[in-house]
Formats: C-alpha cells, sequence, structure tokens
C-alpha cells in the first residue's frame, strides 16, 4: 500500500438532502462545520498532502457527484463523515466501514475506531468491511462507498455518533470530545500517510 498524498474530506448530505437531526440542527450542516474545522487542522498538520472538501457550503452534489470531486482533486482517499441515526436507542458510538479489498480506507477506518474517545467508543472495536454486492443493513453503507471505488478511490465512511442514543448526544455536546474525535480521524490519515511506519498498527 503506497502513502497516499491527496485526500477529500466529505462532509455527507448538504442541499434538500438534510440527514438526521443532530444536536437541534440538521445533520448536513452539522458535519459541514465539522468537516471545516478537520480540514483546518489536517492542513495546519501536515502541508503535504493535500486536502479538499468536497463541498463548503449547504449543497448536495448527490453520491456520485461527491466521488466525482474527489476524483477531479486526485484523491486517493476520502473520508466520509456522517452521524448516524437508529429507530431506537438500541445502538451507540462510532463507526467506521469500508469496502471489503479497500487496504486503505480500512487501514484508516481501523486507526480511527482504535483511537477514538471512549466516551464514544465504538460497539466493534474495528472497521466494518462491507462487501459491495452487500444486501443486508450494510447495503446503505455500500452504496455511499461504491462510487469512490468505482473511480479508484479509497474511501474511509465514518459514522461519529449515533444522534439518536441520549448517552452519546450528551457526551457529542461536552466540550473537547468532539475535537479528540477529530484527532482520531486524523491517527487514522496517519496511518495511509506513512503506511510503512505505522504498519503494526494495521496488522
Ligand atoms: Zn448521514
Amino acid at each position: 500500500m503506497a502513502g497516499v498524498s491527496r485526500i477529500a474530506i466529505v462532509a455527507g448530505h448538504g442541499g434538500s438532502n438534510r440527514g438526521t437531526r443532530v444536536l437541534g440542527r440538521d445533520e448536513s450542516n452539522w458535519v459541514l462545520d465539522y468537516a471545516r474545522l478537520l480540514h483546518r487542522r489536517c492542513e495546519a498538520m501536515w502541508r503535504d498532502p493535500l486536502f479538499q472538501l468536497t463541498r463548503d457550503g449547504d449543497y448536495d452534489l448527490g453520491l456520485d457527484g461527491t466521488a466525482k470531486k474527489a476524483a477531479d482533486f486526485g484523491a486517493q482517499l476520502a473520508i466520509v463523515l456522517h452521524v448516524n441515526a437508529y429507530s431506537t436507542s438500541a445502538l451507540h458510538g462510532g463507526a467506521a466501514f469500508a469496502l471489503d479489498g479497500d487496504a486503505c480506507g480500512r487501514s484508516c477506518g481501523n486507526e480511527v475506531m482504535h483511537s477514538y474517545p471512549w466516551e464514544l467508543a465504538p460497539m466493534r472495536e474495528l472497521a466494518w468491511y462491507v462487501p459491495s454486492d452487500a444486501h443486508d443493513w450494510r447495503k446503505a453503507v455500500a452504496n455511499v462507498l461504491r462510487p469512490y471505488a468505482r473511480r479508484g478511490i479509497s474511501a474511509t465512511l465514518i459514522e461519529l455518533f449515533y444522534a439518536t442514543h441520549p448517552y452519546d448526544v450528551a457526551v457529542a455536546a461536552c466540550e473537547g470530545v468532539i475535537d479528540r474525535t477529530q484527532l482520531a480521524v486524523m491517527a487514522g490519515l496517519a496511518t495511509v500517510l506513512w503506511p510503512a511506519r505505522t504498519a503494526s498498527v494495521v496488522a
């Protein structure tokens, strides 16, 4: 696995596609602010590689249009950011996903989960590996990731927490916790920026 040099940061939803409700706001706007902050932090931390937000405003490019934007930028990896929702409060914590066979997306996702704040501890310690033809609950995840794979771009989907879980929501509102999820995402990026140096984390 070669180190990547261009990374697309993808805020989910946008425009009329609002997503779920997150701390009293639309998910589309919440993750946009999150993505903007992550983008600034990545640029401050690493001059090279280059990072790009696939959207920097309240509009919807669609799944395929977003992947095309990442491809036009020359991204080798896309970090796709969402907040999860479920019909009950049974599910909680962060989750990362990559398509089966996507070593780069998987390495990044594993390390994000490994580094995640304990308050939002993932229910699964590693990233989920999703078959691209999944027919179960992972189908929606595969639909998000496939447009990148079709263009030869690795992708990690990160569901930052559950907006439908009261504990997750209370924790996410605490000062500093969301900042620490950003550090976890950056730790995931580090594994693909310098794969040789972080190979032990990937195994
Ligand atoms: Zn979402």
